[in-house]
């Protein structure tokens, strides 16, 4: 039995540990906000019942939670940032206190498989201890002035009040991608959660306002859950926010893109993938079969990352798909809470109708199922994992759903099999299975993979939090979580300091009296 399950014997216990009432309030400014918004209920996926419901923020609520985030602010970004790396340092360690009942809280609210949940509060404090590191390492660079007596540099400043969006599937994790580093760039923050998943949002409010508290620093993770009226529209649209980062389906990026557009403000965008996996002739099956299982199949395909489509390659797809169908028979279906559990439900059953509309729409297209394309009569929102044999270019392999749908297209050689790849409007995460050193390559090569991400011999979903997380094209170009990514949540100020008697300009221009 997991560390989570042993420790918590009932739903109640997870509740009260978190610091969740049968009902919450949505908004926090340093302070619970007495909410007068739409009472929404939390649903678990597993069973169809409620866990409980959160009043969410009116749009007079939101203005609160942005009016205390902005005074939030001012006063943050005069800390120094390797104390605000202590701040998250001790977020982090709160984490690890609570990580088995937020787990599981995640695991109730959305259904990913305990593991799954205990691995995204994992990637939180992981997040948590990067973002302490680059606290001490927002680096700007110094140049050589053309000027003599001048000095040139560039620094990078906090930036201000951030609006977090987030999506359903990852309702813990892509908080803490932008938050962590965010808060140690010295900005304050606004979180508008997926209505679908406001507990874990509200116990992960908890968490983050005791450690403030507790080292008397400013309110700077705030919280607004609401619809688009009240909140959405409201944060989107706010010029005291400098930044939007949006995580979620390319229609909500197309609109909140637009917005941030228009009052040019900056927006990173987390959009939808359509990812796939290239198989060749010369691949270690063995490692295929487990990659594309995970890939596929977990978190019942409700990964941004999923893979979506599989290129075989003509050599060893009948082996593969052979292999695939019977690996696929022996997924364990079930309540995500059982450590024996492969998959879990889909969130609810808007999922389930858009997965069962998708399969219809792709056996009109010419595609034929070869595993699964079921519901299954159960409470709660479960389905098969599903195989569909397709052909280039059928329109609804060129979408995104949200579902465990995955497309099979065999191929004659790489150059056919990337361009097949290519040709969808995603663009978030690839890989290709090989063990020839030039197809590998030739799949990362300029020409090859188009995508943010593109791996070898690895799966397309399951990033670790170090390397720079985000797509091209309809995905949003964003990047989150590593490497440089920290700039976007800063200002830069370039300076130039004069430290001589004469004032030369630069170009040699001449402007004397
Ligand atoms: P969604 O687009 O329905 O909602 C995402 C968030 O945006 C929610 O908080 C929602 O309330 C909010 N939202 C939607 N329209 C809005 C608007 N007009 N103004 C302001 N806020 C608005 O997505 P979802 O169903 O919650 O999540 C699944 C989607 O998220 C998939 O497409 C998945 O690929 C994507 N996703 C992407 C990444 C990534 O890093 N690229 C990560 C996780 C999920």
């Amino acid at each position: 039995m997991s560390e989570a399950t042993a420790s918590h014997s009932s739903t109640q216990q997870i509740l009260d540990e978190l610091g969740i009432a049968s009902e919450n309030s949505g908004a926090f400014d340093g302070t619970w906000i007495d909410t007068q918004g739409e009472l929404v209920h939390s649903v678990n996926p597993t069973t169809g019942e409620v866990i409980a419901s959160v009043r969410q923020a009116t749009a007079e609520d939101y203005e609160q939670v942005a009016a205390a985030s902005s005074q939030a602010f001012r006063e943050w970004r005069t800390w120094p940032a390797p104390k605000r790396g202590e701040v998250v340092r001790l977020l982090a360690e709160e984490l690890r206190k609570h990580k088995a009942a937020l787990s599981a809280l995640v695991t109730l609210e959305m259904g990913k498989v305990l593991n799954e949940g205990e691995g995204e509060v994992q990637e939180m404090i992981d997040m948590a201890d990067l973002a302490v590191g680059m606290s001490r390492q927002l680096y700007g660079l110094s140049m050589h002035s053309e000027r003599p007596q001048h000095r040139m540099y560039e620094q990078w400043h906090p930036l201000g009040p951030v609006g977090i969006i987030t999506a359903f599937n990852f309702p813990v994790a892509v908080w803490a991608w932008n938050s962590t580093v965010a808060a140690i760039c010295g900005d304050s923050m606004i979180w508008k959660p997926s209505s679908q998943t406001p507990l874990t949002a509200v116990a992960v409010t908890n968490i983050a306002a005791r450690v403030l508290e507790r080292e008397n620093a400013p309110a700077i993770f705030n919280l607004a859950v609401g619809d688009r009226h009240a909140v959405g529209g409201p944060l989107v649209a706010d010029h005291r926010v400098p930044l939007i980062s949006a995580t979620g389906s390319v229609t909500m990026g197309r609109k909140i893109g637009t917005v941030v557009a228009e009052r040019l403000g900056n927006s990173l965008l987390e959009l939808g993938g359509n990812n796939g996996i290239v198989v060749t002739d010369d691949a270690d099956l063995d490692l295929v079969l487990r990659a594309v299982l995970f890939a596929a199949v977990g978190t019942a395909g409700q990964r941004c990352t999923t893979t979506r489509r599989l290129f075989l390659q003509k050599g060893i797809a009948e082996e593969m798909k052979g292999r695939l169908i019977q690996a696929y028979g022996s997924v364990r279906i079930g309540d995500p809470m059982d450590p024996s559990t492969l998959m879990g439900p889909l969130v609810n059953q808007g999922a389930v109708d858009d997965m069962m509309n998708a399969i219809e729409v792709a056996k009109e297209q010419g595609g034929e199922v070869l595993y699964g394309g079921g519901k299954i009569d159960r409470p709660g929102f479960f389905v098969e994992p599903t195989l569909v044999a397709a052909k280039a270019h059928m329109p609804i392999t060129c979408e995104e759903t949200f579902a465990p749908i995955l497309y099979i297209f065999e191929f004659e050689d790489l150059d056919e099999a990337i361009e097949l790849h290519n040709s969808v409007p995603q663009g978030l995460s690839s890989a290709i299975f090989t063990l020839n050193m030039r197809s590998a390559e030739r799949f990362l090569a300029a020409t090859g993979s188009d995508c943010g991400i593109a791996n070898v011999n690895i799966g397309t979903s399951g990033a670790e939090i170090g390397g720079a997380f985000g797509g091209e094209k309809e995905t949003g170009g964003g990047r989150e979580a590593g490497s440089d990514s920290w700039k976007i949540y800063m200002r830069r100020q370039t300076c130039t300091l004069n430290w001589g008697t004469e004032l030369p300009l630069a170009q040699g221009v001449e402007f004397d009296i």
